[in-house]
């Protein structure tokens, strides 16, 4: 029946969305703009850095979407969407026109927040590695460059922000690296948080398996960074009572909704998209829904996983509201696993409905992994971690 969806950004969320909507409704077209001709995951890419996986191993391609699902990808970046024209504009030249448009493009940094002295011109030396690729490689070779007896210092960065143990599993990743090559050297997070996911499960992951390898110094000690030297790789924190010198620096900055979702209007005072929560359609230009990252989704974290969960829903939603039919009654999942080493596991899940106006965790559904399990339990959910990136691969790009 010819009707046109667009979808921009093919990671997560959109490449889910651009799937199912396809597998709801086979006659619709469907059209993925993605800048990039291979995605690498940012789950895995800390494993990356732990030195067992190479970067091909988290590389995915866009061939199934085109060849198996019919989608039309096109391989170019969105720079003006046009949502009372109901059209947006592609770097190359060419303007595609929609009935519904479906945003998941990720995040972008908030430099004008982020430590004096860091800049996206600075990412080249003191890399974030919060978006997977180049940067993960850069990170990569620093690591593998440091002495034994090496200093990494990582910032972490302040709520909210993709993947709450995200830089905690990195520590780990690192720690595991310096275990088994560098067993000199040290792991210091810096962090403006008091606390952070699962942390009782990492701090004993982190005791049983490195000793004291890993400090974490959390915002009621003085982590909060307000300045890097980034010649010098010298850290500041505490309004400068604190200096640290580092080998390696990974500094994350504060994050923000990605910048074409700022660009077209479809953002808040805190830079997040905020949507309706049941249909994901965006509380500014309804006809636009935003996942992923950019949205505010209510009790559901930024990870890839919500992302995936949400593609699904808003391609129902999108079906169904073609065809004059409610939306779906939304029913998500997340579930974010996380290696402290190749065989210690730990992992948190939960389930989400649309209640009153917002998503909101089931009582007494999901939870986090016991805390006196064994390491045979541990080895099982490492096991379950890259299950769990092996099936979510496939069912967003396979
Ligand atoms: P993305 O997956 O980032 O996709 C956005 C896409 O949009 C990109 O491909 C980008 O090129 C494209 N894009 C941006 N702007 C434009 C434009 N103007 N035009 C066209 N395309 C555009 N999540 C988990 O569930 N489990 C994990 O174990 C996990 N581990 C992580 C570890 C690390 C170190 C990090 C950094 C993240 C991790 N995450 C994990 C989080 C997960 O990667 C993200 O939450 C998820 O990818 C978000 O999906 P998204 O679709 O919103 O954005």
């Amino acid at each position: 029946n010819g009707e046109h969806i667009v979808v921009v950004g093919g990671g997560s969320g959109g490449a889910t969305a651009a799937k199912y909507l396809r597998r709801f409704d086979p006659n619709l077209q469907v059209t993925l703009v993605e800048p990039n001709a291979t995605y690498h995951t940012c789950y895995g890419s800390n494993w990356v850095l732990g030195g067992f996986r190479q970067m091909d191993q988290i590389a995915q391609s866009y061939q199934a979407l085109r060849d198996t699902h019919g989608i039309n990808v096109i391989q170019d970046r969105v720079t003006a969407i046009e949502p009372d024209a109901h059209q947006v504009r592609l770097a190359g030249g060419r303007t595609l026109s929609y009935q519904k448009l479906v945003l998941s493009p990720g995040i972008d940094f908030d430099w004008e927040a982020a430590a004096e002295g860091t800049s996206e011109a600075t990412a080249d030396r003191i890399p974030h590695a919060w978006k997977a690729g180049p940067q993960t490689q850069i990170l990569r070779r620093q690591l593998e460059a440091m002495p034994n007896g090496g200093v990494f210092i990582m910032v972490a960065p302040p709520n909210p922000f993709r993947c709450p143990p995200g830089p905690y599993e990195r520590a780990s990743m690192v720690a595991h690296y310096f275990k088994t090559h560098k067993p000199r050297s040290k792991v210091l997070i810096l962090d403006v948080k008091e606390g952070f996911s699962k942390q009782g499960l990492f701090m004993g992951g982190w005791e049983a398996n490195y000793g004291d390898m890993i400090e974490w110094v959390g915002g009621d000690r003085g982590g909060m960074v307000n300045r890097v030297d980034v010649a010098n790789r010298t850290v500041f924190s505490d309004d400068g009572l604190n200096r640290y010198r580092g080998d390696v620096i990974n500094y994350i900055p504060p994050q923000k909704a990605a910048q074409i979702a700022h660009d077209a209007g479809l953002t808040n005072e805190a830079g997040w998209c905020p949507v309706d929560q049941r249909t994901f359609a965006s509380s500014i230009h309804p006809d636009v829904h935003v996942i992923g990252d950019s949205s505010v989704a209510g009790a559901m974290p930024k990870s890839g996983h919500s992302a995936n969960s949400q593609g699904k829903l808003v391609a129902a939603a999108i079906v169904n509201g073609l065809r004059g039919i409610d939306a779906p009654e939304p029913s998500m999942v997340n579930t974010c696993y996380s290696l402290i080493t190749p065989d210690w596991g730990i992992s948190v899940a939960a389930v989400y409905r649309y209640d009153d106006g917002s998503i909101r965790g089931v009582e007494g559904s999901g939870g986090v992994s016991p805390a006196d399990a064994d390491r045979e339990f541990r080895r099982r959910e490492a096991d379950y971690t890259r299950g769990w990136y092996r099936s979510i691969t496939t069912d967003i790009w396979g």
